[in-house]
């Protein structure tokens, strides 16, 4: 509410994501939540942003989803890691948002993008979502963590263009203490994808002392490398950006002091993706 007791409404767009957005949707009932997931009738979403040009091919909308089972050491969004923080919206009025782009996402060479949080804590939703782009000849692209890659099925998947998946770092336990969870599900999802010919862009964030281990990026890079479709890899530069959301969430943020990697050193590690014949920038 504000001062004078008139209820404020976020709105449904957002700048960019790093909007600090809570509790938009915490007056749901858990009933009706649960409900919502196993339907995909209802999803939850931090915003939607348009015009964004680094979210898979030409210009695309993003529809940032809440919810995520990892806590990664270098998170720039830990406001979606909780789902009834993102806004409640139904299929049918995400599906119209999405509609007002439908022209001109086509001339712009673009599509649907959904990123999060991440997407597959509401799998159905997702697959819900992105059948309705298909329908209205929208490309569509899901940038994920992979951990439930499981949860969609082969049908699913044929509604999605490009995966763009994330790989935060190789060793098993240096993945566990930066995410808190297991690696192999990720890889296996890959695999997955990769034996079915599906296309893929490989996204990996190069934080200063963190993942940035030579042989533990060499050992990511063969595996994308013999997975045969992995298109791109993108090399994210750590930032700061969402620094502030961990402080005004109360959250003990650990990275305080760690600094952007210089280009050169960003470069070199593309060149550990490039050594094994992938296109990474
Ligand atoms: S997977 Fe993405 S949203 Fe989830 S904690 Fe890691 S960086 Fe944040």
């Amino acid at each position: 509410m504000s001062e004078r007791g008139t209820a404020t409404v976020t709105p449904l767009a957002a700048k960019d994501p790093f909007e600090l957005r809570v509790g938009l949707g915490r007056n749901l009932p858990d009933a009706a939540v649960r409900a919502a997931l196993v339907s995909g009738e209802l999803g939850f979403l931090h915003s939607f942003t348009t015009g964004s040009a680094v979210d898979g091919p030409g210009v695309r909308v993003v529809a940032w989803t809440t919810g995520c089972m990892w806590r990664c050491q270098y998170c720039h969004n830990p406001d979606t890691w909780t789902m009834t923080n993102g806004m409640p919206i139904t299929i049918a009025r995400a599906t119209e948002e999405l509609r007002k782009y439908q022209h001109g996402l086509k001339v712009m060479s673009g599509g649907l993008t959904i990123s999060g949080g991440e997407p597959l804590m509401q799998d159905r939703f997702v697959a819900r979502l992105f059948t309705a782009a298909k329908a209205m000849g929208i490309h569509t692209t899901i940038e994920t963590n992979g951990f439930y890659g499981v949860r969609l099925s082969d049908r699913d998947l044929d509604a999605i263009d490009l995966v763009m998946l994330g790989i935060k770092t190789w060793d098993p336990a240096r993945h566990r203490r930066l995410t808190g969870m297991d690696l192999e599900p990720t890889l296996e999802f890959a695999g997955r994808l990769a034996a079915q010919r599906r296309k893929l862009w490989i996204r990996f964030v190069l934080v200063p002392g963190l993942t940035d281990d030579r042989d533990d990026v060499t050992n990511i890079a063969r595996f994308a490398a013999s997975l045969g479709t992995v298109e791109r890899v993108e090399v994210l530069p750590f930032h700061q950006m969402g620094r502030f959301k961990w402080e005004r969430l109360g959250l003990p943020y650990s990275l305080s002091t760690v600094q952007p990697p210089t280009p050169q050193a960003t470069e070199e590690i593309c060149e550990l993706f490039r050594r094994e014949g992938l296109l990474a920038y």
